[in-house]
């Protein structure tokens, strides 16, 4: 299948599982093209595709600056350390998916703050409870995000992430979206509207539990 084939392929798949949730239920996707080449990312801005994420900061830098040529979409979709702050901010994404702590959130506002510039962002939640991924506990996720929303101005709040149960029991996976899903509906009222959540194993899935925002990356670049 050539780059085209693929990305159709994808944009179908979201469609007939988009329509079965409702016809006004908008999906957006991202590419997740830390498997990739720039070369390759051409390709598929080429299509027409215009989001791109990266998740490790050196890449996400590098990528960036060997296609400043074109007009990108940067999200930055990886653990971020504090250390790294300064190269973030100094390359601002569009979105940043993985704010996990609220000391994260403070260190990276006092920077924000210093340069006079804002930063959108979406909190992750761990709602499988994997030790191995970063994020908020979801009975914690709701009372965080009001915190970081009052203490870090510079930090523009609009919505959750979240990595579905690495598991082969579809069942868990729906559980841990639906958890994620859930906490997303409860801060509308604070203006979340973004939901992302889903990658190349399980968007579909994560589409009919109300995801708006997908990350797929092996399924377009491998
Ligand atoms: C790599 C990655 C993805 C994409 O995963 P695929 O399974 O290759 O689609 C999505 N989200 C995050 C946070 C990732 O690190």
């Amino acid at each position: 299948m050539n780059m085209r084939e693929k990305i159709n392929r994808i944009v179908q798949k979201i469609e007939n599982a988009r329509i079965t949730v409702s016809e006004h239920h908008i999906v957006k996707f991202i590419a997740v093209s830390k498997y990739s080449t720039t070369s390759d990312i051409r390709d598929v801005f080429n299509i027409g595709h215009r989001a791109f994420g990266e998740n490790k900061v050196q890449d996400y830098i590098k990528k960036r600056d060997e296609l400043d040529d074109i007009p990108i979409e940067w999200h930055f979709i990886g653990n971020l350390q504090k250390n790294k702050i300064n190269k973030i901010i100094e390359n601002k994404p569009f979105l940043l998916h993985s704010l996990d702590s609220l000391e994260l959130a403070e260190a990276l506002n006092s920077r924000l703050e210093a340069n006079g510039i804002f930063l959108n962002a979406l909190i992750q939640v761990n709602s499988s409870k994997e030790d191995s991924k970063s994020g908020f506990m979801s009975e914690e996720t709701n009372e965080m995000y009001m915190a970081i929303k009052e203490k870090c101005p510079n930090i523009k709040l609009k919505g959750l992430m979240s990595i579905g149960a690495l598991s082969d029991d579809e069942k868990k996976i729906k559980e841990s979206f639906e958890i994620t899903k859930r906490l997303f509906d409860d801060l509308k009222c604070e203006n979340a509207t973004i939901c992302s959540m889903g990658m190349s194993r399980d968007y579909e899935l994560a589409i009919k539990c109300g995801s708006n925002l997908l990350r797929i990356g092996s399924e377009i670049f491998s």
